[in-house]
């Protein structure tokens, strides 16, 4: 008998998972993993500021090569649940659609997993010919702090080697197999800050204006794109978010004023050479000024962890392309668009690519997934385990 993904999916489904809370989603999934052989731990993570997070680890096997599943039980909340067609938390089945908090991201992912791998072991005497490990946090959407960067730090502290990664979160745009997440871009954020001299509006001469300056050098900073893309990326971004005076005072020039900006990048940059390029580039606007460069600015920057990354394309990626093709017909696009994810963090440790069912309900009011997709991913999953273990 093989593994029921959507049986797998409505349990955790009916879990109330949403962040910080761990709602018995990783209670169950370590109740699953033991029964199959697994080893299995669960560890609460703890960081001043943030809720206390659990977190699992589970693995079979003790060999090389060693295949992990990563991913989320943690949800967003549901929103007004009366809205929904069907609760968020019950995991029921209307129109061959499986409805829940969760359904695409990601538990309806990991579930399709979960069976993949039981399926595999079931048929391979209860062993892999290696090691599959299943690395699950319950804080990915939250501020992420108690999550998959300290459950990697605490893995690497035991020793444990990890060769490939599948990250199961919705990584496709319409339909099932469109599109695989090689990488993703970095994201930073920016502050920028023009000091003036407060002043009478009537007696401009006797004040300095900061909003010209922050209007020239937003300006400047839009004029030139970043750079033309690269061969696995598009082009990087700055887009402004929001310019903030707050004078509520109508014959007075304002002392500062300030802009706020955020950057997603690619491949061509690191953080530090991005805020270099950006503070040449204003002050190369500054220079040429009527004014002869008498703008005072000041760059804040805001720490980030989100930086780009990508998988170059591959035997491993090879694999994964011909198993969704051979399951759905299509050929995957490998995509570096969209968000950061927690696929930045495991880059560090091994190759990874992401891939699980279609985003399209992620986060919205009746997140839904066709049982079909379940199974169809299930089998995928499976393909890859099948051929991953045998090549
Ligand atoms: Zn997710």
């Amino acid at each position: 008998m093989s593994a029921d993904p959507l049986a797998l999916a409505r349990d955790l489904l009916r879990c109330r998972s949403v962040t910080p809370a761990e709602g018995g989603a990783l209670k169950f999934l370590e109740g699953t993993l033991k029964a199959a052989g697994f080893t299995v731990h669960r560890m609460t993570f703890s960081e001043t500021g943030a809720d206390d997070v659990e977190n699992l680890y589970a693995r079979i096997g003790t060999a090389a090569p060693h295949l992990m599943f990563a991913g989320h039980t943690d949800v967003v909340p549901p929103g007004d649940e009366k809205a929904w067609a069907h609760p968020p938390f019950a995991g029921e089945v209307a129109n061959n659609e499986l409805y829940g908090r969760g359904a695409v991201d990601m538990k309806g992912g990991i579930a399709c997993a979960l069976a993949a791998v039981l399926d595999h072991l079931s048929h391979h005497a209860g062993k892999p010919k290696g090691s599959i490990s299943f690395l699950i946090t319950g804080d990915e959407e939250g501020i992420a702090v108690n999550g998959t960067p300290k459950l990697l730090q605490w893995a690497e502290e035991r020793g444990e080697e990890f060769d490939h990664c599948i990250l199961g979160e919705p990584s496709n745009v319409a339909e099932l197999g469109d599109t695989i997440k090689i990488g993703r871009r970095g994201s930073l954020n920016g502050h920028l800050i023009v000091t003036g001299k407060q002043g009478h509006v009537a007696y401009p001469q006797r004040a300095e204006n900061p909003i010209r300056g922050l209007v020239t050098l937003v300006a400047a900073l839009q004029t030139k794109p970043l750079d033309s893309g690269t061969a696995l990326f598009p082009p990087s971004h700055l887009e402004f978010t929001s310019i903030d005076v707050g004078n509520k005072t109508v014959n007075l020039i304002p002392d500062e004023a300030r802009a706020r900006f955020n950057i997603r990048f690619n491949d061509k940059h690191t953080l530090d050479s991005l805020k270099k390029l950006i503070e040449k580039r204003a002050a190369k606007a500054t220079k040429n000024l009527a004014t002869g460069g008498k703008i005072r600015y000041a760059f804040e920057w805001e720490p980030s962890n989100a930086w780009v990354f990508v998988t170059e394309p591959g035997p491993f990626t090879e694999l994964v392309t011909e198993a969704i093709t051979k399951v759905t017909g299509r050929t995957p696009e490998l995509s570096t668009s969209g968000g950061t994810s927690d696929a930045r963090f495991i880059t560090a440790h091994c190759p990874v690519v992401e891939f699980g069912l279609v985003g399209q309900t992620m986060h919205a009011i009746d997140e839904r997934v066709p049982v079909a997709d379940l199974r169809a991913l299930t089998t995928i999953y499976r393909t890859i385990i099948d051929r991953y273990f045998t090549a």
